[in-house]
């Protein structure tokens, strides 16, 4: 097995930064169907050039690369513990390189381990098969999209939707209840793997499991195939859009699968999956761990550039921030205008606002920009460099970021998803305002990066420091101003009546 570690890790390294075909199809069609001009396709040029400059620059395409999970299928009396250990290898070399994160973080004591492998990480599946190769399959699914991953025990009831009850029309309503709870905050426009029936555990790992479908397959149980294709079409309707800014692209691909239950339960168990859809598989040969074949793409077809025209063009309309900022300059801004912040910034995230609330800061974040970003880092030599920095999910520093706006004077906060009541109320209070990053642009952000300027809180691990960056040219979108408006608020009350909508539409 001389090949075996190699193989591995071009497998994650391919996984990690160029995205599979079906993929890539279903984003270009997302795009083109999103009305010109709109944040949501601002949006989406931004992924399209991201794409393009993770595989150019074989960086990660997002520096979430999630708990790596890979399903092995290996012939009778091939040695299974070999393979995991080659796994292990593989990922780790892979994290040194800077192709994947470190995202090992122990639940009892908060460490990271530096290099993806710990307690149950990562999770290798093997099976045996009657076949004569090895077949590896590896998903990257980040944590923004795995938190909004939701399971249904019905009957229920549903906001805007009512009673879901233990039939199809049941099954459809915790379906398209689990696009409008998931917003933008996991990077839409997504991908559904669904599992109807099972138990709690079980069922999660097969509604997962259907995400190494192909986007462009057809379900054999044709039940399923209307379910899914009808789940395609109304989903599109409810306007959450790209990032959840609002519009037509939210979700790209719904796979859905049916297993047996107990007659006491029924849980409909939805694996929620954001656009950068990282999953790839090889064919290996089974004595010497040479990669064979590639699953899910064709290694003779050229990879097609994404970017429409010049990616993300600038209209000069931007509103240009040079932190540190002032209120007057916070309350001038409102929801909708494109800023471009050129300067420094600083980043920080769970154990940074968890550290604010008892501590003084490291760096005077008076007039800062907080960037909510784990950012995956590479020490050559004494400097650092940014391998990917895209936003993380806003939402879960909710508890705190009012809190940090008023003791430390932060004007802007930066990130995806957008932020609750608490944050919207210190916004106005203080002067300061929430800007919407593009999720999962990890290498268009980073190319906005000039130079790192310092790290400090290292002790909680390199996506957790609070890395202190100057940038250039760094896009996002103002969807929280000082005046009380709230894009995020706005799409919610608007995707929820159209939920209600589709509630109340007659059935075929
Ligand atoms: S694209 Fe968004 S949800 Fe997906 S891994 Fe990246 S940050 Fe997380």
């Amino acid at each position: 097995m001389e090949f075996l570690s190699t193989s591995l890790l071009e497998l994650i390294v391919q996984t990690s930064t160029n995205l599979p075909p079906d993929v890539r199809a279903a984003m270009s069609l997302a795009a083109n169907t999103e009305t010109p001009g709109t944040q949501s396709s601002q949006a989406l040029d931004i992924v399209l050039s991201n794409i393009d400059m993770a595989q150019q620059d074989e960086g990660p395409i997002c520096q979430d690369t999630g708990l790596p999970t890979f399903v092995v299928h290996t012939p009778v009396g091939v040695n299974q513990i070999r393979i995991k250990k080659a796994i292990r290898e593989a990922v780790a070399e892979a994290t040194k390189l800077g192709k994947l994160r470190p995202n090992s973080v122990d639940s009892l004591t908060g460490a990271n381990t530096g290099n993806n492998l710990g307690e149950e990480t990562p999770v290798v599946h093997l099976e045996q098969w009657e076949q004569d190769e090895i077949e590896v399959k590896l998903i990257l699914k980040g944590g923004g999209c795995e938190n909004k991953n939701i399971q249904y025990s019905v009957p229920c009831n549903l906001d805007h939707l009512g009673r879901a009850d233990r039939n199809l029309e049941g099954v459809r309503k915790c379906i398209l209840h689990a696009v409008w709870q998931a917003q933008g905050q996991g990077c839409a426009p997504g991908v559904l793997g669904v599992c109807i029936g099972s138990d709690r555990a079980h069922g999660y790992d097969l509604a997962k499991e259907q995400l190494f479908r192909t986007l462009d397959d057809v379900n054999p149980n044709p039940t399923l195939a209307k379910l899914e294709a009808e789940i395609m079409e109304e989903a599109n309707k409810l306007g959450v859009g790209a990032m959840g800014f609002g519009g037509k692209s939210s979700l790209i691909g719904c796979k859905i699968r049916a297993a047996n239950r107990l007659p006491a339960s029924f849980f409909v168990s939805v694996a929620y999956e954001c656009w950068a859809f990282r999953r790839l598989g090889v064919g290996l040969d089974a004595s010497t761990g040479a990669i064979t074949r590639w699953l899910y793409r064709d290694p003779s077809r050229a990879i097609e550039r994404m970017a429409r025209g010049e990616g993300f063009p600038l209209t000069g309309r931007e509103v240009i921030l040079t932190p540190p900022l002032t209120e007057a300059q916070m309350r001038a801004l409102k929801v909708g205008d494109v800023v471009l912040i050129n300067g420094d910034m600083f980043t920080g995230r769970d154990n940074v606002h968890a550290y604010l609330m008892k501590n003084p800061p490291p760096f005077d974040l008076n007039g800062a920009a907080l960037y909510h970003c784990g950012p995956v880092m590479l020490k050559q030599g004494d400097e650092w460099s940014v391998k990917a920095a895209g936003p993380t999910t806003s939402i879960r520093e909710e508890p705190y970021q009012g809190d940090v706006i008023r003791r430390y004077g932060v004007r802007a906060v930066i990130g995806k998803g957008g932020m609750g009541p608490k944050t919207l109320a210190a916004l106005k209070e203080c002067g300061a305002v929430y800007l919407n990053g593009i999720g999962g642009a990890a290498q268009y952000y980073a190319r906005t990066m000039e130079k790192v300027l310092g790290v400090k809180l290292t002790e909680f691990g390199i996506p957790e420091a609070m890395w202190h960056i100057r940038v250039k040219n760094f896009a996002a979108i103002v969807t929280m101003d000082a005046h009380g408006n709230s894009l995020h608020a706005d799409v919610e009350h608007a995707t929820g009546e159209a939920l209600e909508g589709l509630a109340a539409a007659p059935r075929g």
